[in-house]
């Protein structure tokens, strides 16, 4: 089995030693979480879950993915902007599922009202997986077969909270160690540099000059408490290194219900703070919004003259149904006139399947009830912990016959990613060598309006690793660890 261990023996002693030091290493490399009992409290933290080393990656694989980011940045940032596209695509997904339906009555209202803020600000992560299922016949292929034959297919593309940008920074230095230490032999080159919270933090920076008040802060909307503070934490630094008279200030939707201001003009306030940007930590999911006070603050946001990170139809753009549109022939064309780029595009792209009431989606939902292990049924929710698999499936998809419902969920083909070995190394939790799988994400920023954009760049990337399965993903959820990848030719 490929691993980067191949041909490495460490023996038991060596390894609880080594385990040991690299959660130290973690620990001063600042990869770290607030613990699940206290996630209020800085004076509590531990590492946050890693693999103990690298995952081989083929470099044409990092390559690719990393350079299709710029082309996913615009066709997002187009489809969000099309008003009919939108709206054809969700029409029915809004008439069942609450929360989206939400999301879409702002954004119409701030649609119709007119746009105070033009342009929008994207911290985008697109999520691949290695497909292996063209050599599955061929488990004895080599390591160099693997970077020609797996396939990177999308997971999903991420237009909110895209986290762990900072933490992943963070392990580099942890996984140079533990590979030293292990003795395996490698270039530079093959552990790349990879900082995407400098990028992301770029991004803010350059929404923030756009607006151009330098008086006025930047604002991280968060859950509190929240596991993940630290990694909100490094970008704050990364923003404070790089322009050091920028202020960051923290404040959950709820504590914005009484501490913000909509002036006349629009303008946003807090404390009597003007802000510039919005950068949207929380607010993706239903549990964000437990009374009506939540919403109106959304509202006030979206109406207002800062820059949103994102704005209400960036998020909008960032569904699966929206993703599982994009997938019908024709529809990527639709916003990328370069043929070859709409085909590259594609290429990233696993089957996907609408399950609206009609004739078509209930062909669909009966292919998935006869084959569940094939597919994953997915609501459109972010976040980790929402989809469904094998049976459960069955049993969704039999009980929604005929029922609206089914249309906000979408069917996606799954993927079957490259099996490695690694250790784990979860707090509370023992670390044995096991078969695991893992899920890539490039970060890409984005800012422009409909009719212009100013920036565009891919910013770095992140590796999530999870034990082979485990059918969910998500590192704040506890599925998924840390990760970087191995390079090799
Ligand atoms: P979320 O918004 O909750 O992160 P995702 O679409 O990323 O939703 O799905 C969550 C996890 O489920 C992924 O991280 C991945 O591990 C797994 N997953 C999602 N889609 C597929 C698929 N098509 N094939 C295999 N696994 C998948
Ligand atoms: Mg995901």
């Amino acid at each position: 089995m490929a691993t980067v261990l191949e041909g490495t023996k460490i023996e038991e002693k060596r390894l609880q030693d080594l385990i040991e030091s690299a959660k130290d290493i973690a620990l001063i490399n600042g990869a770290l979480m607030r613990t699940k009992e206290k996630p209020g409290s800085s004076a509590v933290v531990n590492h946050s879950p890693f693999s103990l080393f690298p995952s081989v990656v083929p470099q044409n694989l990092l390559e690719k993915a990393k350079g299709i980011q710029k082309s996913f940045n615009l066709l997002m940032h187009r489809v969000s902007h099309d008003h009919q596209f939108l709206e054809q695509a969700l029409q029915n997904v809004i008439k069942v599922d609450d929360f989206t339906r939400q999301l879409w009555d702002i954004y119409n209202t701030v649609r119709e009202e007119g746009f105070r803020q033009p342009v929008s600000l994207g911290l985008f992560r697109n999520d691949f997986m290695m497909d292996t299922k063209k050599i599955e016949k061929n488990p004895d292929c080599s390591l160099s077969q693997i970077g020609e034959h797996a396939q990177l297919k999308q997971i999903e593309f991420n237009t909110i909270a895209s986290s762990f940008a900072g933490l992943v920074g963070a392990l580099s230095d942890v996984h140079r160690y533990t590979i030293a230490k292990s003795k395996i032999k490698y270039t530079k080159t093959q552990l790349p540099r990879n900082d995407p919270a400098v990028g992301l933090s770029r991004g803010i920076i350059k929404a923030w000059q756009h607006y151009g008040n330098k008086n006025a802060a930047i604002l991280f909307v968060v859950s509190v408490p929240e596991q993940n503070r630290m990694d909100q934490v490094w970008l704050e630094k990364k923003i404070v290194e790089l322009d050091h008279s920028i202020d960051v200030v923290y404040y959950s939707l709820q504590s914005l219900s009484t501490n913000m201001l909509l002036s006349p003009d629009k303008k946003l306030f807090v404390n009597n703070t003007e802000i510039a940007v919005v950068y949207y930590r929380e607010g993706y999911s239903p549990n964000h919004y437990p009374s009506q006070k939540e919403w109106d603050v959304r509202l006030s946001i979206e109406r207002s003259k800062a820059i949103k990170c994102p704005t209400v139809h960036y998020q909008l753009a960032g569904t699966k149904k929206i993703q599982q549109e994009l997938a019908k022939q024709g529809a990527v064309e639709k916003f990328i006139s370069d043929e070859k780029e709409a085909v590259k595009i594609r290429s990233f792209f696993a089957g996907q399947y609408s399950l609206d009431l009609d004739p078509e989606g209930d062909n669909n939902a009966e292919m998935a009830i006869n084959n569940p292990q094939d597919y994953v049924l997915k609501p459109q929710r972010e976040g980790g912990g929402n989809n469904h698999y094998d049976d459960e499936i069955k049993t969704l998809l039999s009980d929604l016959k005929n029922n609206e419902e089914r249309a906000g969920y979408i069917l996606m083909e799954k993927i079957h990613p490259w099996v490695q070995e690694n250790y784990l190394i979860k707090v509370g939790e023992s670390s044995v060598l096991r078969k695991v799988v893992s899920e890539i994400g490039v970060y890409g920023t984005i800012l422009g309006s409909a009719e212009e954009v100013m920036e565009n760049e891919e910013v770095g990337h992140l590796m999530r690793t999870k034990h082979l399965g485990v059918n969910e993903g998500g590192v704040s959820t506890g599925y998924s660890c840390l990760d970087t990848p191995f390079l090799i030719e």
